[in-house]
């Protein structure tokens, strides 16, 4: 079980079955954001278009991130000025695709994350975000392997595992 790790088209692809009242969720217009690792070392900004933010429950966000679940903001990778050397860490997703966590060698913050099978698209884990108002996950995944005592908002879409 593999998650879902950046989102070209992800708006497009779940925008259909979600309430009526929410719009295509997570998807921001260019806004300016910027981050960093816990130390500093590596730092990011750039004015983006967020694709899609999700929360993902599956088995490896919770062990990358060291939470009980985690959360990515897709960006065009391009549109992202990256400073510092993040190192990166490869596993294989289901689909065949590459997963490659990065994080900061120096404090061990995991930073982003790519998908071999979302060229041009970038995960930031969105705990290392200055622009905290922007969160805003528009949907939960592998909600069956999730920790029972995490809060789930019911006005967002909720998958079991990866929609399909
Ligand atoms: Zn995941
Ligand atoms: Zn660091």
């Amino acid at each position: 079980m593999k998650c879902l790790e950046s989102g070209t088209s992800y708006a497009e692809q779940f925008s259909e079955d979600g309430p009526a009242s929410q719009t295509v969720s997570g998807v921001i217009k260019m806004t300016k954001i910027s981050g960093s690792c816990l130390c500093g070392a590596i730092r990011y900004q750039g004015d983006v278009d967020i694709k899609m933010i999700i929360n993902c429950h599956c088995d490896d966000c919770r062990r990358a991130t060291g939470s009980v679940h985690g959360t990515m903001i897709f960006v065009p990778e391009d549109s992202l000025e990256i400073s510092g050397s993040p190192k990166g860490f490869d596993h294989a997703a289901d689909s065949g695709s590459t997963l490659t966590k990065l994080f900061c060698e120096n404090c061990g913050s995991q930073v982003f994350g790519k998908n071999t099978s979302r060229e041009g698209v970038i995960g930031i884990r969105a705990g290392t975000l200055d622009q905290k108002e922007l969160i805003k996950p528009g949907m939960n995944l592998f909600k069956s392997s999730a920790i029972a005592s995490t809060p789930m908002d019911p006005d967002i879409k909720v998958f079991d595992k990866m929609p399909s």
